[in-house]
């Protein structure tokens, strides 16, 4: 899908972001529909698992890569997550948003909040969900979780949620054309044409 809405929209970082089954992934999926919206893909020094392609899913780089790219400042943020290094890069961000495009940035709480403190550019969207109780049927109907991982992660939500006042908008993810429509003027895009059931 593409629009014309003259000159006027500069490209902009789209961060997305809220707690384990909130419905980020969901709703990026939705976003990147609109060919002015290009999703940022990290690095990771961990192995492929099946289906996962290279460029697509992450970069997939060896740890000595991942080094010699932080000495050479490639990276807006890097973390380590269960023994594995994970960065967001930051050339293709700055190429994307000089192309004018809404780059978006699919990252948990914790990072989210990184990149603000590192005062990166963009809008900052906290997606929430309607309410924990929601939540959970969310996560347990995944079925991706074990019951152990189910509660931490539902437990972290709530401290999570408390986070929320840090960002730009807060979007409730209660009927998903809704939330992607409130996203999308947040971007300044216009409404999706049609609707789904
Ligand atoms: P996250 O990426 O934040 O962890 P997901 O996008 O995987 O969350 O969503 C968690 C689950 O909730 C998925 O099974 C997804 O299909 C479902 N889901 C997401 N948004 C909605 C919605 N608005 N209404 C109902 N189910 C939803
Ligand atoms: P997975 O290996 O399951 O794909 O991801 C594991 C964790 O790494 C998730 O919590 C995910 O949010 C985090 N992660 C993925 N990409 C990045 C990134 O670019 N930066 C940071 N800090 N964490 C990331």
């Amino acid at each position: 899908m593409s629009h014309m809405d003259g000159p006027g929209r500069p490209g902009t970082m789209l961060l997305i972001s809220g707690p384990s089954g909130c419905g980020k992934s969901t709703i990026c999926r939705r976003l990147l529909e609109d060919d002015e919206v290009v999703f940022s893909v990290s690095a990771t020094t961990r192995t492929p698992r099946p289906g996962e392609i290279d460029g697509v899913h992450y970069h997939f780089l060896s740890p000595e890569t991942f080094r010699q790219r932080i000495s050479e400042g490639a990276f807006i943020e890097h973390a380590e997550v269960h023994g594995n290094m994970y960065g967001t890069l930051k050339a293709p961000m700055e190429e994307a948003i000089a192309a004018g495009k809404i780059y978006i940035v699919e990252i948990d709480v914790q990072g989210a909040l990184q990149l603000k403190a590192l005062q990166v550019e963009g809008v900052y969207v906290f997606v929430a969900p309607p309410d924990f109780e929601v939540l959970r049927q969310r996560l347990s109907g995944r079925g991706t979780e074990t019951p152990e991982v189910l509660e931490r992660r539902l437990k972290k939500a709530e401290d999570e949620y408390r986070e929320r006042i840090k960002y730009d908008h807060i979007v409730v993810n209660d009927d998903l054309d809704r939330a992607v429509d409130e996203i999308r003027g947040i971007a300044g895009l216009p409404p999706e044409v049609g609707s789904r059931g």
